[in-house]
């Protein structure tokens, strides 16, 4: 849509944030009707928490020390004395809820999914903004590793099946069991590059020595290169669950790479993690999502100790790939009548038979503010509407309607009361041609 801005007084959007616009809302739906889909294929229900939860609730599950809560998030005081935040993502609610809601007491795995906006007062560029969409799928209260393939599966198969080039990451980031020795042993190799890192690793040295893996600055990720791994240090029993979570990625032909470096921006993940991404743009790596179990969240936020694992996929940053790429929604239904009116005795006409062929089902569109019929004919053409109906003075008069072919430019008069099965008899016949002409192209 290419309209004049307002001037530079006016209030404008606030940095990081983004409108999305009629225009877009076509790739919103596809993906929003995807997400449905796949829930419901997958088994999974649907979960809305709200926008704003309690601060403490993020610092436990997300961590004091990461990025996101310490740097990231929205907070504010209320009048009251609540100390609340944005939510920056949608793991924690989710098990809020779960625990709240007592789930813990239905058949588990309890399978949920979301879709909604996140707040990160993050440095806004492309494909990273300061409220974004992410939809996520979560599956609380199991620890088979088929579990971890079946989600890896489900976010590496919505982006492929978009038509997106993307491949798995993945790795195990351990658990509260042979973490803490791996970690010693990244402390050491670091304390003696500590001079080498950039002045943000500096500071996580202390604070989340694992997030000096996925640093981008070009020195660190050099680093990082030679730093151990934590697959060289799994405990035997996240070994067993590793190997098993990449058995089945296997048996599916999942196309993965084991990637040391993945270790997400999250305190709560233990054994598998990983990213999507995408791949067609060589050497420009970005990620559109990722997930990992979390299997001791439950606990710290007040429940039983339940397993877990999930992901979420940021739906910005998948629609601007599909735009990069020229991949488009498939069509909607066109649209098919237009009701066109001169006068105003019929334009009040025509606003009823407009709603009348629109709760009949007729894809209907309309433009009543416009007086002129070139106006409206022009209007209808750039719709891509194949039949207008035209109501005028005369028209009124003898009971009738003209109904214009957009195509052959062929005017006919039929009878008022008989419109809605003249329209659906040329509607049809052109349905029956081009499925004709779909076929003989076969
Ligand atoms: P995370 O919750 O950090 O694991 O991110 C999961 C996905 O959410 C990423 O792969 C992105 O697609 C998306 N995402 C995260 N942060 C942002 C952001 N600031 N702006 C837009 N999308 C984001």
């Amino acid at each position: 849509m290419s309209v004049k801005k307002a001037k530079k007084s006016a209030i404008q959007l606030i940095k990081g944030m983004k409108d999305i616009l009629p225009d877009d809302q076509q790739y919103w739906q596809w993906l929003r009707d995807r997400v449905d889909n796949f829930a419901k294929n997958y088994g999974f229900g649907r979960l809305d928490t709200p926008i704003v939860e309690f601060t403490p609730l993020f610092k436990r599950s997300v961590g004091e020390d990461t990025d996101i809560v310490s740097k990231e998030m929205y907070s504010f005081v209320t009048e009251g004395g609540d100390k609340l935040s944005l939510r920056p993502e949608n793991t924690a609610g989710v098990v809020r809820a779960y625990i709240e809601h007592g789930m813990v007491n239905l058949p588990q795995p309890v399978k949920l999914f979301y879709i909604g906006q996140q707040f990160r007062h993050d440095k806004p560029q492309a494909g990273r903004y300061r409220q974004f969409w992410q939809f996520g799928f979560e599956a609380i209260g199991e620890t088979d590793p088929v579990i971890d393939a079946q989600m890896v599966i489900i976010s590496h198969n919505f982006l492929k099946g978009l038509g997106l080039d993307v491949e798995v990451q993945i790795n195990s980031v351990g658990d509260a069991n042979c973490r803490p020795q791996y970690l010693k042993a990244l402390k050491g190799y670091y304390q003696n590059h500590r001079k080498e890192l950039c002045s943000d690793c500096q500071d996580r040295f202390n604070k989340n020595t694992l997030r000096l893996l996925d640093c981008k600055n070009a020195k660190c990720q050099e680093l990082a290169n030679s730093a151990p791994q934590m697959v060289d240090h799994l405990c035997e029993s996240c070994k067993e669950h590793f190997m098993g979570v990449l058995e089945y990625l296997d048996e599916l032909d999942i196309a993965y790479n084991l990637n040391a470096k993945i270790v997400r921006g999250l305190d709560y993940y233990t054994k598998t993690a990983w990213e999507i991404v995408e791949t067609s743009e060589a050497g420009k790596l970005q990620s559109l999502g990722g997930g990992g179990r979390y299997d001791d969240l439950v606990e710290t936020l007040g429940g039983r100790p339940t397993p877990a694992v999930g992901f979420a996929i940021g739906l910005e940053r998948v629609i601007l790939k599909l735009q990069e790429n020229k991949i488009t929604p498939p069509a909607s239904k066109p649209l098919e009548v237009f009701v066109a009116q001169l006068g105003l005795e019929a334009r009040k006409k025509s606003m009823s038979l407009f709603e009348d062929l629109r709760r009949e089902g007729f894809q209907v569109a309309e433009a009543m503010s416009k007086k002129g019929l070139k106006d409206q004919l022009e209007l209808a053409s750039k719709k891509g509407v194949r039949y207008v109906v035209i109501l005028g003075q005369k028209e009124i008069a003898d009971g009738t309607v003209l109904i214009r072919d957009m195509e052959s430019c062929v005017q006919e008069v039929v009878d008022f009361r008989k419109i809605k099965l003249e329209l659906r008899k040329r509607l049809d016949s052109e349905s029956v041609r081009l499925i004709k002409v779909k076929k003989k192209a076969q």
